[in-house]
Order: C-alpha cells, then sequence, then structure tokens
C-alpha cells in the first residue's frame, strides 16, 4: 500500500480543515475545490479502490455520507450537489486510498461536468452479463 497524502493527514503529519471524524471515516475540505464547500469523505483504512474496502468500512462511510452531505448543504446553501469516487487513474483516480467527493453545484456551470454518452441496451448480451455479474457478487 502506498504511502498516499491521504494516509499522511489521517495520521497529522498532514494538514487538512477537518469536517467530520469517528474511528473508521475521515472528512476534510478539498485543498483544489471545483466549488466552494468541495469536500473530501475517506475511510481510514488504506484501501486504493471502493472494490478492495472491507464490508465495516463501507458500512462506516455509507452511514456517514448523508449527514455530511446535509452538513455541506446546510453550510453552502447549495441544495444541489453530486457525489463522486473515482477508481484507477483511467477513471481519473490521481490519489490511491479510497475517498468519495462530496461538490456542491450552485448552477450550471459551476461544479462537476458530467459527460454521459449512453450506448444501445442489448438484450441479449445484457441478460448473460446480468447472470455473470449476478455470479460475481460476494455471498
Ligand atoms: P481524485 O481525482 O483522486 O478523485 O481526487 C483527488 C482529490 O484530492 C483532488 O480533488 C485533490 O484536489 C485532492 N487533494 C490532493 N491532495 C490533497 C491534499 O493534500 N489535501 C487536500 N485537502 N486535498 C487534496
Amino acid at each position: 500500500m502506498a504511502d498516499t497524502i491521504f494516509a499522511k493527514i489521517i495520521s497529522g503529519a498532514v494538514p487538512c480543515h477537518k469536517v467530520y471524524e469517528d474511528d473508521k471515516v475521515l472528512a476534510f475540505l478539498d485543498i483544489n475545490p471545483l466549488t466552494r464547500g468541495h469536500t473530501l469523505v475517506i475511510p481510514k483504512e488504506p484501501a486504493e479502490s471502493l472494490d478492495q474496502l472491507s464490508d465495516d468500512s463501507a458500512a462506516a462511510l455509507g452511514r456517514v455520507l448523508p449527514r455530511l452531505c446535509r452538513a455541506v448543504i446546510a453550510a453552502t446553501g447549495v441544495r444541489h450537489y453530486n457525489v463522486l469516487e473515482n477508481n484507477g487513474a483511467v477513471a481519473h483516480q490521481a490519489v490511491s486510498h479510497v475517498h468519495f467527493h462530496i461538490i456542491p453545484r450552485p448552477n450550471p456551470q459551476e461544479g462537476l461536468d458530467i459527460g454521459w454518452s449512453p450506448k444501445t441496451f442489448d438484450r441479449a448480451e445484457a441478460q448473460a452479463l446480468a447472470t455473470r455479474i449476478r455470479g460475481a457478487v460476494d455471498p
């Protein structure tokens, strides 16, 4: 596991503007915010990507994420927002430690711009693929 900047923030070696902490989760302001209030929510467990995270850490993150979204809304007065979690360099992950972005979207010009180009849905292929994914879900 790489010694990431987020591991240093968790240990206190690198400072941050903390907004929340419990025994499994830390949240702090992003140093290069897309918009005012852009917040990062990270597990203390040093998992690189979401698929590598333990159920315990995932549950701890899931429990607190909506509360932190509400706090960002309350503090910024911005009602709309995106929650983003990138996995792998091709998917725009720059720091190899799981992190959820909470990004306020005050208007269509500011915040997260999403390129969304849906493909056609092949029903026969979809049935085979759904069966395959179902079979691959950990018990
Ligand atoms: P990613 O592209 O990996 O999903 O996003 C990484 C995020 O971490 C970026 O938005 C970047 O601004 C933020 N970041 C990188 N280094 C630091 C740091 O030292 N402190 C804080 N607060 N945020 C950081």
